[in-house]
């Protein structure tokens, strides 16, 4: 019986796997565009071990941080870049450039709605901000939603703006909600907008989970600055920590005080590890982050195919490694998880259960056994237990592995009972 399901699935996934093979080829093709990029910033920075040496104390002229932080400006082709272990995360890097760019009386606008959940707590928004918050602080803030088509509503943007407007950030990925990814060139026409008639305001795209899934990134088309964490995209599996910030020298340097001291900035900064995982990391990136999308997409073809909606859908064109799919069943929620957790290479003995997160509305099932904990460029699958019981996934190291615990996750829906397959009965 159980051999049965397996082989069911089996055949579920080989078709799907049949049907995509023209887009995994353009996965592919954006592989190789990206991975020549990087190849080309290496090999004009003359990358040799010395750069992966430790470093010790306050870092004075340490090569290995100073040339990887050249060569994150080159392929974001921005002045200068800001690339540390020390940033925390993702969320702290985004803290360390909202509060390194405004000061107190600036007005900031988000272009693309409600940000990312962490965010709430370093603008301030929220029924009890945070001590310390961007609002705390004295700066002011506006949210514009998007249009109804998904895209930046530019004009309301633009008439948000006030005289002591400094700065306007806007969010790549659908993060945790129900809307579509921003691509790129998305943010030309309001780049475009606000620095023709309002120079000296600032475009910052959080750029999370957007790296190297398309050809160019966001400050290709206008942003002046992106930002984002590196046990994500940019990591490529292989960094343990960090987060970037990418833009105009002015800025970047700006926001290294915020992270450093003033009057010391970037210069500031050993690491006692060896860079290469750092360096070995960004060159993968191209190669994990295409792993991600190829297993994110045989995952909304074969859920489409047992009734369910993917947003992206498996033929759209994608903007990040997110992939959302309404499963519309808590048992399915939760089975989809435990069977992601328990094809996992760390952990997989753990059987995820729904509990109450703090900061989360309703009870959260999530399923992450990742080598670098919390990596969410590693396969990593959730879902708040509430309707529809939308599972939220991304990541893999590899696609074997995406497709393994794909079928695993079918399998173990399937078990339970939630799950029909074509050819059941
Ligand atoms: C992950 C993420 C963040 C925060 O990054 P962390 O590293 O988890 O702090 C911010 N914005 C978006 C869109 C993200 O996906």
């Amino acid at each position: 019986m159980k051999t049965e399901a397996s082989q069911l699935i089996e055949s579920l996934i080989s078709r799907a796997e049949g049907e995509l093979a023209d887009i995994f080829s353009r996965i592919d093709q954006n592989e190789i565009i990206r991975t020549r990029q990087i190849l080309d910033v290496f090999r004009s920075h003359a990358v040799s071990y010395r750069h992966f040496a430790p470093s010790s104390g306050y870092g004075y002229d340490d090569i290995g941080r100073d040339t990887l932080e050249k060569i994150y400006a080159d392929i974001f082709h921005t002045e200068a870049a800001l690339m540390r272990p020390q940033i925390a995360s993702g969320t702290a890097a985004l803290s360390l450039t909202l509060f390194g760019l405004t000061r107190p009386g600036d007005h900031l606008i988000s272009a693309t709605g409600t940000p990312y959940d962490t965010l709430t707590g370093i603008i301030g928004t929220g029924a009890v901000p945070p001590p310390g918050s961007l609002k705390e602080q004295g700066r002011s803030y506006t949210e514009i939603p998007l249009r109804e088509d998904g895209k930046i509503d530019t004009a309301a943007v633009e008439a948000a703006i006030r005289p002591e407007t400094t700065l306007i950030i806007a969010q790549r990925s659908r993060g945790y909600a129900w809307r579509k990814s921003l691509m790129p060139e998305d943010f030309q026409e309001l780049a475009d907008r606000i620095h023709q008639s309002h120079p000296g305001i600032l475009l910052m795209v959080d750029n999370c989970y957007g790296e190297f899934v398309r050809e160019k990134e966001p400050t290709d088309f206008g942003a002046d600055l992106c930002v984002g964490s590196l046990i994500k995209n940019p990591g490529g599996g292989i960094a343990p920590t960090g987060g970037y910030v990418v833009g105009p020298e002015k800025s970047v340097e700006r926001i290294a005080w915020r992270l450093t001291a003033p009057g010391l900035g970037r210069e500031l900064g050993s690491y006692a590890a060896s860079y290469r995982p750092y360096y070995q990391g960004l060159f993968m990136a191209p190669h994990t982050t295409a792993q991600a999308l190829k297993t994110a997409i045989l995952t909304a073809r074969v859920l489409e195919g047992l009734g369910c909606e993917a947003s992206p859908g498996s033929a759209e064109p994608r903007a990040d490694i997110i992939q959302a799919v309404k499963l519309h069943q808590p048992e399915r929620l939760v089975a989809f998880c435990q069977g992601i957790q328990t094809a996992s290479p760390v952990d997989s003995m753990a059987l995820p259960e729904p509990w109450a997160m703090p900061g989360y509305e309703d009870p959260v099932v999530m399923a992450a056994g990742t080598f670098v904990a919390g990596a969410s460029i590693e396969l990593s699958a959730d879902g708040p237990m509430r309707e529809p019981y939308t599972v939220y996934m991304q990541g893999a190291l590899t696609y074997a592995h995406g497709r393994i615990a794909l079928a695993e996750a079918l399998n173990r829906m399937h078990a339970g009972g939630t799950m029909k397959l074509p050819g059941d009965e």
